[in-house]
């Protein structure tokens, strides 16, 4: 009786207008869903906190905000969602580092999965448990279940704890395990190991219906494919079992300096085309970045990597050129494999078409170099200069087209707009290493380009970015060049469509099986929920 007279409170709140009464409604069902009751918060701090992410550009309101204790509360939530008669969104956020409120739940609820770093007696006071084994073939396997809610960096130091480690990471690590398995996780050893997607063994996922479900390749499949770059559509991921290898204690960590963007292209792909998992001469690592003239010749990602007495020299480079690529490589090593790694790098450098002169090379530990993008977002707190629009556009491009889309984009669209302000990503992968079954979506070809602006404005000045932005996708429309965004943001359903290609129809399939009344991450604008 409790909760019918709930459902109906509920429902007949959503179907007035009438804000106070949507919200004597939530007081009533917080006060009578009783294992979640004293979680549900609804003052204004909790729902501020709920309706900002990283792009301080999008911005909805939830009703209230869940903080979890369990895996538990977020099923009966999720139930409950799902049982009154007019549904509402429930939106899982990780530590809400999306840019354009996909973290978000408009009138619904946000599950502030933070809360559950505090709660996890099941698995060891972390959330990170990491296990030894082999397998059937009597080969050694190494995993960490870890908790959905948990950040990368504390999976990175809990495992190395057992002398192990992830294979494949984000360039920043204080992103959660659920979050980057939405969209895929991809960084600089993505050409050699695949996303963070393509290194899960085994999920649990609380379902759009409330089940709690364990799913692996062998185990519905269906589901497991679905969540890895699912934007969050078919599940709450509460536990990924990730797969790792033996760390290496120390990097060789190179950048070379290109003018010619075919050259940097050229040897890009040479470098990722070594790529076995087990293949000790290949590289660890691959990135890329432009230089242009927007004041000191680096950003917040390694803003010392460039030796102080070398500035002068690259920002004449820039000068002189407009745009300076940069090509970064690494080489991981122990203190016993050290020669070999410095003979196995030299090779591999070897006939690489940089500008002469233009090479730097640095020495740091495994944990400084994955950590590294952490020392400039404190800098950039200190500074007031973190928690301001980040009007970000990540884009996969087909290897045949980059050097169409270097000439139309870097060499016109942007110098010409003159206002980049954050690092311009671009590097390769291969497609190989990604499942085609898996819901994130990548260009058709065997090789493509991630190339990432990663703007952060002033409040005023974001919209300014996202004019370039458009342009940048027009432009990529005009010129037939088959872009798809990594991190999406579209607006009409069409738009999806288009996003996801020939896999819509089993994106949809999926979303009929796993969350029918499609209640959840709405703020992906995928789906309307069904009422
Ligand atoms: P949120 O933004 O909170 O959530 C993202 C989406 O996933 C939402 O739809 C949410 O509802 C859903 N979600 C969250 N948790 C779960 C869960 N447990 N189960 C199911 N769905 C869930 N990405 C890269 O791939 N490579 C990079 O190098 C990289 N660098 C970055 C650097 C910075 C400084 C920032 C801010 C972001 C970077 N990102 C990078 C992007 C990042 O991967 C995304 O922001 C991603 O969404 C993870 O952030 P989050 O954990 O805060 O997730």
């Amino acid at each position: 009786p409790f909760l019918l007279c709930l459902t109906f409170s509920f429902s007949m709140a959503k179907n007035s207008s009438s804000f106070p009464t949507y919200f004597i409604a939530l007081f009533i069902m917080s006060r009578l869903i009783p294992t979640i009751g004293y979680r549900l918060r609804d003052d204004p701090e909790a729902i501020i906190l709920a309706s900002t992410d990283y792009g301080h550009i999008h911005s909805e309101n939830p009703a209230a905000v869940l903080y979890p204790s369990s895996i538990n509360d977020i099923s009966s939530l999720i139930k409950f969602a799902n049982n009154v008669s007019v549904p509402f969104g429930v939106a899982a956020k990780g530590q809400g580092h999306s840019t354009r409120g996909q973290a978000m739940a408009r009138n619904g609820v946000v599950v502030e999965m933070s809360s559950l770093r505090n709660h996890r007696p099941q698995h060891g006071s972390s959330g990170i448990e990491v296990v030894s084994t082999t397998n059937k073939d009597e080969v050694k396997l190494y995993y960490a279940d870890v908790g959905g809610e948990q950040l990368w960096v504390d999976v990175l130091h809990a495992t190395l704890e057992h002398g192990l480690s992830p294979v494949t990471w984000t360039d920043y690590l204080y992103l959660t395990v659920g979050g980057t398995l939405s969209n895929a996780g991809i960084g600089g050893q993505t050409f050699r190991f695949g996303p963070q997607i393509s290194n899960v063994y085994e999920m649990d996922v609380v379902t759009g219906e409330g089940d709690f479900v364990t799913c692996s390749p062998n185990n519905n499949a269906e589901l497991f494919y679905g969540v890895l770059g699912g934007l969050g559509q078919f599940g709450v991921i509460s536990r990924a079992r990730i797969a790792l290898e033996p760390a290496p204690k120390r990097v060789k960590w190179v950048r070379m300096l290109y003018s010619d963007f075919s050259a940097f292209s050229r040897d890009q792909e040479r470098l990722i085309s070594i790529n076995g998992r087990q293949q000790s001469n290949a590289l660890d690592y691959l990135e890329g970045s432009i230089l242009i003239n927007q004041g000191p010749p680096d950003n917040w990602r390694a803003s010392s990597f460039f030796p102080q007495s070398s500035h002068n020299r690259i920002i004449s480079k820039v000068n002189k050129h407009g745009i300076i690529y940069c090509l970064e490589v690494v080489k991981y090593y122990d203190h016993h494999t050290e020669t070999t790694a410095d003979k196995e790098l030299q090779n591999l450098l070897k006939g690489l078409n940089y500008l002469p002169g233009f090479k730097f090379e640095n020495d740091a530990s495994y944990v400084e170099f994955l950590n590294r993008v952490r020392s400039g977002e404190l800098k950039l707190q200190s500074e007031g200069l973190w928690d301001v629009p980040h009007p970000w556009l990540n884009l996969f491009i087909p290897k045949s087209r980059i050097t169409d889309f270097d000439l139309g984009v870097f060499k016109d669209i942007v110098l010409k707009r003159n206002i980049t302000t954050g690092p311009v990503l671009v590097y390769p992968m291969n497609r190989s290493k990604w499942n085609e079954r898996m819901s994130a979506v990548v260009p058709e070809e065997d090789v493509f380009y991630t190339v990432g602006f990663l703007h952060s404005t002033g409040f005023d000045e974001w919209k300014a970015f996202d004019e370039q932005n458009k342009e940048i996708l027009g432009f990529c429309v005009r010129s037939g060049i088959a872009v798809k965004q990594y991190l999406p943001d579209h607006k009409t359903q069409q738009d999806w469509m288009n996003h996801f290609g020939s896999k819509w129809k089993t994106f949809q399939k999926r979303k009929a099986l796993f969350d029918p009344k499609r209640i959840l991450s709405p703020g992906q604008r995928i789906f309307q929920i069904k009422e």
